[in-house]
């Protein structure tokens, strides 16, 4: 099968990315969200990503102006999940409102219809239970800023159909992503299996004060190649979330208490990163 219809279920932060970049790239769209207030949210953030399309991508108004053709929004689920080729579920980061999101979907929607998540933390196999159709549910995971990080990582369970994964790997090139295939359930995916520990092991020579900040991203960046370091990253992902991820790994361990510690401090004094102006660096 070839994707041409996709609903994208929660217009929030990478919802809405989803469906811009779906619709970018030709796709008929469609974004579910709760209730008329999410909707309007939702229709303000697809307003706020033709800056960056615009700036990053060089699209013209015509460009623009197509996408949004492409893009519908509802918060009726007939309507948004009655006759689809592919679902993209990015909403909250919760079991139960995934749970019930898919028990609702699975009464609805058409037996060829694909169901994937964008989950940043779960497994498929978590949910694949929940629908009516485990062998072609996979998840299907963007990065912030879809359209210049413009990776798509695919991953099934071990009962989800390969043609389905390859159905998905096709849909990723189709809409500019550089498909990533896991072969086997991974917390974390590729991309998160490689930074979490980077970015603990960064902040655990600062936590330490064996070498400061500006020194290891340096190092990096000399002998790495990288165009930035892992305490630039930190300051991009965001100190709460960074400090929540390394919190839930290594909470427990006694070689990371002052680096958690130090993280906290920073917190508490608003030096959160990129989004307060101030983190490890000033911006
Ligand atoms: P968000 O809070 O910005 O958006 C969630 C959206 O879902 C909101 O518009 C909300 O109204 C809607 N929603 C809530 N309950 C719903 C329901 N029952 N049915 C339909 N819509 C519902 O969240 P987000 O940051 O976009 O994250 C969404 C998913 O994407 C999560 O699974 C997260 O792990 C994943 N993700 C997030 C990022 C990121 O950087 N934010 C990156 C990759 C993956």
């Amino acid at each position: 099968m070839r994707i041409q219809t996709v609903t994208v279920a929660g217009g929030g932060t990478l919802g809405s990315q989803i469906a811009y970049q779906t619709a970018y790239a030709g796709k008929h769209v469609t974004i579910y969200d709760i209730n008329d207030e999410a909707l309007t949210a939702a229709k303000n953030r697809l307003q706020r990503l033709d800056a960056s399309y615009q700036g990053d991508m060089h699209a013209t108004q015509a460009d623009l102006d197509e996408t949004h053709a492409r893009i519908q929004v509802t918060s009726d689920p007939n309507t948004a999940f009655g006759n689809v080729d592919l679902v993209i579920e990015a909403i909250p980061e919760v079991t139960t409102i995934k749970t019930d999101f898919y028990h609702l979907i699975s009464g609805i929607a058409d037996a060829r219809t694909i169901f994937a998540s964008n989950s940043s933390t779960f497994l498929p196999s978590q949910f694949a239970d929940q629908t009516d159709r485990p062998s072609q549910f996979a998840n299907l995971h963007f990065a912030n800023q879809i359209w210049k990080h413009n990776t798509a990582e695919i991953m099934g369970h071990p009962g989800t159909d390969p043609k389905v994964i390859a159905t998905l790997t096709t849909f990723a090139h189709e809409i500019s992503m550089v498909p990533i295939v896991v072969q086997k359930e991974q917390p974390g995916y590729v991309l998160n299996s490689l930074l979490t520990p980077f970015l603990e092991n960064a902040a655990y020579l600062w936590g330490e004060d064996i070498a400061t900040p500006q020194t290891v991203d340096k190092t990096w960046m000399i002998d790495g190649g990288a165009p930035m370091g892992p305490f630039a990253t930190i300051d991009l992902v965001g100190l709460r979330t960074f400090f929540n991820i390394t919190q839930e790994r290594q909470g427990d361990n006694p070689a990371f208490k002052k680096t958690l510690a130090k993280v906290q401090q920073m917190i508490d004094d608003g030096n959160l990163g990129l989004e307060s102006g101030h983190g490890f660096y000033t911006y």
